[in-house]
């Protein structure tokens, strides 16, 4: 009989909070399943970032080859950005491979796979799906999953409360997990995958409240025993978050410690201050009392000094910068005939340029401290490859286990700053977890890759593995003289696309989902 499998993606998720709460007895479905199968590190991608860490998952593919980088990307001739969306990952994820194979797929909420694929399933498309559009396959379940209340993602809410937003998160996970048990019970499938967000959303805003973090997680793990009572014992069942996440002790601002190495030139012009109501109702992940004060502050300094309608901004000079972050860990160089106004000639200059900055990376320090400030900086060279390898950014910034937020956004006076609001980032280090009849059982396995999951995934399904993914089948996560082990994995042709044809998402819905990514520090 063939194989089936559930993966429950679970975006942020770190062993750091999970492993004590396990030794205390408090998430027994981790326990659980730590018990019946292996477990480890999932190393996530660079950069450690939603989009491209969940297509290199889906697609077994780095960057490089399914061509998402960031959240973003390039207008053509602009620094300017556009949103990511499913249309532009050229590639096959293992939904359509399986789907092709004649395998019924289930994907719910899966980040970015917005438009949904016509797959021979159900879909229901995950963060960055515009809310008023179709985001289901078949489409009639699109208004009906609306009138029932479900939520694709919490949008920004700055101004609430950590009370709140917890509220929130554990309400849109409840009815993920309702919506998603309804769908999974009522059709037949081979291949099931459902990503919960709620830990992410909550760790990027209230890291300081880990009181509320840890009931999250306990009670995520309610929702995971609710999840499983609806398989049998026959199925494969993976944990696996796309990236991890931790606390940091002060923000690097990029673009600053490019102008101080002389790399970028900073533009400055000047606003008055009625335009610092921004501020209040900006991207600030604080109470309303504390922006409020901040502002009135500003404006009685700008007083004092006799300049209301002086409100200093700064930005990036890209007509004289030779380097810039953007968006915030992950630098280009300003390349003649790629960037809009590039005038760093290709070949021996540009070259030189990369390496040098990567040098002085990852040898940076701390001024106070005298702490490494990276775990890497990686050139392109060193960690894509493929067709989209022109368009990836130059320069990757590995961050650190308790170390530094990498922000990009515009410059500001010192690139170290130990009061941003900041207080956590996300990790390399994400986790993995898997069980089923030949899995090995209560071990940990090394630290393992995101581009090998796929090909274990279609390996354990029984469908033919393309020759251009980047991965590997992980065979040592299977028992000694088990079938999945012994059998060779089945090859087939490459799973390049061209892309997908798509209708362009509604300027309100564009607007809200870029408001979230502001909300989380992905943009200014
Ligand atoms: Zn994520």
């Amino acid at each position: 009989m063939a194989n089936r499998i559930l993966i429950v993606g679970l975006d942020g998720v770190t062993f750091r909070i999970i492993k004590p709460l396990v030794s205390k007895g408090k998430l027994p479905t981790f326990s659980n399943l730590m018990k019946n199968g292996i477990h480890g590190i999932l190393s996530s991608t660079v950069p450690p970032i939603t989009a491209p860490a969940w297509t290199s998952f889906t697609t077994g593919k780095n960057p490089g080859k399914h061509g998402l980088f960031h959240f973003t990307t390039f207008k053509k001739n602009s620094y300017d950005h556009s949103l990511v969306n499913a249309t532009l990952i050229k590639s096959k994820t293992m939904f359509r491979l399986a789907s092709e194979a004649g395998k019924r797929v289930i994907s719910i909420n899966v980040p970015i796979t917005y438009p949904p694929e016509q797959l021979n399933g159900i879909v229901v498309s995950g963060m960055l799906s515009p809310i008023n559009a179709t985001f289901t396959h078949p489409a009639s379940l699109s208004q009906e999953l609306r009138d029932d209340g479900y939520i694709i993602d919490m949008l920004n809410q700055p101004l609430i409360e950590p009370e709140q937003r917890f509220d929130l998160a554990k309400k849109m996970a409840a009815k993920r997990l309702e919506v998603s048990s309804r769908i999974l019970s009522e059709n037949n499938w081979d291949l099931a995958m459902l990503v919960f967000v709620g830990a992410d959303r909550l760790q990027h805003n209230i890291w300081d409240r880990m009181d509320l973090l840890r009931e999250f997680y306990i009670y995520q793990d309610s929702l995971l025993a609710k999840l499983l009572e609806i398989v049998d014992d026959s199925t494969y069942i993976m944990f696996m978050s796309d990236h991890g996440f931790t606390p940091t002790k002060a923000a690097f601002f990029v673009n600053q410690w490019l102008a101080n190495e002389g790399y970028l030139k900073k533009h400055y012009w000047r606003v008055a201050p009625p335009l610092m109501i921004g501020d209040l109702i900006g991207t600030e992940q604080r109470t309303l009392k504390f922006r409020v004060k901040n502002v009135i502050k500003n404006i009685v300094a700008h007083l004092t000094r006799g300049k209301l309608l002086d409100y200093p901004q700064i930005s990036i000079n890209y007509k004289k910068s030779k380097a810039f972050a953007n968006p915030s860990e992950i630098i280009f160089i300003n390349l003649k005939g790629r960037e809009a106004s590039g005038k760093i000639e290709p070949g021996e200059e540009y070259e030189k340029i990369k390496r040098e900055i990567a040098e002085k990376l990852k040898k940076l320090t701390d001024p106070q401290t005298g702490e490494k400030i990276l775990e890497d900086a990686i050139i392109k060279d060193d960690m894509y490859s493929g067709e989209y390898f022109d368009k990836a950014p130059d320069i990757g910034l590995v961050p650190k286990e308790d170390g530094y937020a990498l922000v990009g956004m515009r410059p500001h006076h010192s690139y170290i700053r130990r009061d941003f609001r900041m207080k956590s980032f996300h990790s390399m280090n994400g986790i993995f977890l898997l069980s089923g009849q030949d899995i090995i059982k209560d071990k940990e396995c090394e630290t393992l890759q995101m581009v090998d999951c796929m090909p274990t995934v279609l390996h354990i399904l029984g469908v033919p593995i393309p020759e251009d993914v980047d991965g590997r089948v992980l065979k040592n996560l299977f028992i000694e003289g088990s079938q999945l082990r012994i059998k060779e994995p089945e090859r087939q042709g490459p799973s390049q696309i061209s892309g997908r044809e798509f209708e362009k998402a509604l300027d309100e819905d564009e607007r809200l989902m870029e408001e979230q990514l502001k909300g989380l520090g992905y943009l200014t």
